[in-house]
């Protein structure tokens, strides 16, 4: 028996979860919702099911054309979780109206607020919290990155104090109606940013104050991390420890990796839509000066949720342990070493 999962909200995030579920074979998509009738949705109504997540909106699938199957509430009957992909905020609105009614169970992305599930989930971090729960939680790509990378780490060597900067891509490549075109704008201006108490939802023993900064880019984020060492440590080490994880891709810019737009060119080549589940560190950027250890690491905000939310599915549904959760995934999704 596989699993029916709704996605409620097939934007940058909905559209790469469903083709990911559809990859695996302990669960299968039973449909997708769009509240415009534009091209996407047009694209969508040939993958999937397609239902309209507002429902006041269906004469205007109609009159576009577009074959629709019903609306959200025709859906959720049909599937055994709904993953919410709907804008920030807006899924703890469908929790309300429509999940927690149906009595369905809810995968959550990281634009909700963390009391919108039982618990906030990271498969490497936490995936043992999230068996058999109702509501779940899945991060945001800036806070998996970093609780990939940290929990890592932690397993591995004493650290202590994290510092972590944020130079944020200002908005995703589709994102034409709002933008910044000259300047780097303080995100907040006064410290903290909200990534480090976001990490600490997922991982509350680590000790962590982060600072952000949107920048003029849409490709990539990256995190500039120092993180305090409690022993003695080279960055060979850390280096191997990092080769030990899947989810983590170590590039070398001596390879030619200079820079975000270098790194999203040879996704090009790698992967559909050139999406980058992996995080992405510089080898050449793992230093050590004193008790200090410095990481850069570029995140590719698109798609490094992606596999989480495959395995909040599984967890929640006790489909499989973490190890073989994580290693089906990441077989599904090409997540592999790559050099
Ligand atoms: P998006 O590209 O704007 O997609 C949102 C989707 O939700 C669209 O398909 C939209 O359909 C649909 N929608 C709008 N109103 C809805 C409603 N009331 N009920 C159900 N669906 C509705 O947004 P996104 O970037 O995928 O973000 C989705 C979530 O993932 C947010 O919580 C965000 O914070 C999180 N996230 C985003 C990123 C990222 O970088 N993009 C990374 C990690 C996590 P229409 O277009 O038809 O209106």
């Amino acid at each position: 028996m596989k699993v029916k999962v709704a996605i409620n909200g097939y934007g940058t995030i909905g559209k790469r979860v469903a083709d990911a579920v559809n990859l695996q074979d302990d669960m299968e998509v039973v449909g997708v919702t769009k509240t415009r009738p534009d091209f996407e949705a047009k694209l969508a109504s040939k993958r999937y099911p397609l239902y309209v997540a507002k429902p006041e909106n269906v004469e205007l699938f109609e009159k576009a054309g577009i074959e629709i199957q019903g609306t959200i509430e025709d859906l959720i009957p049909k599937a055994d979780i709904v993953v919410d992909c709907s804008p920030n905020k807006v899924g703890a609105e469908n929790k309300a109206k429509y999940y927690e009614k149906a009595g369905i169970k809810a995968v959550f992305q990281g634009g909700e607020k963390k009391d919108v599930a039982e618990i906030s989930f990271n498969a490497l971090a936490n995936y043992d919290m999230a068996r058999g729960k109702s509501y779940v939680r899945v991060v945001s790509c800036n806070t998996t990155g970093l609780t990939r990378l940290l929990y890592q780490l932690k397993t591995n060597f004493r650290i202590g104090r994290i510092r972590a900067t944020m130079l944020r891509r200002v908005v995703d490549p589709k994102e034409d109606k709002k933008g910044l075109v000259n300047g780097i704008v303080p995100d907040p201006v006064a410290i903290p940013s909200h990534h480090g108490p976001d990490v600490k939802t997922v991982l509350p023993d680590v000790d962590i104050v982060t600072t952000a900064f949107k920048l003029p880019t849409t490709l990539m984020h990256v995190h500039s991390l120092c993180i305090e060492l409690k022993e003695s440590v080279s960055p060979d080490d850390v280096i191997s420890v990092l080769e030990q994880e899947p989810r983590i891709m170590l590039v070398s810019a001596g390879d030619g990796f200079t820079s975000t737009a270098k790194i999203i060119e040879f996704a090009r080549e790698l992967r559909l839509r050139y999406d980058l589940f992996e995080n992405v560190v510089w080898r050449e950027s793992v230093g050590i000066d004193g008790n200090d250890l410095f990481v850069t690491q570029a995140v590719h905000q698109e798609a490094i949720v992606v596999p989480e939310n495959v395995d909040a599915i599984r967890a929640m549904f006790e489909l499989a342990d973490k190890k073989e959760s994580i290693r089906k995934t990441n077989k599904t999704l090409g997540i592999q070493k790559v050099f």
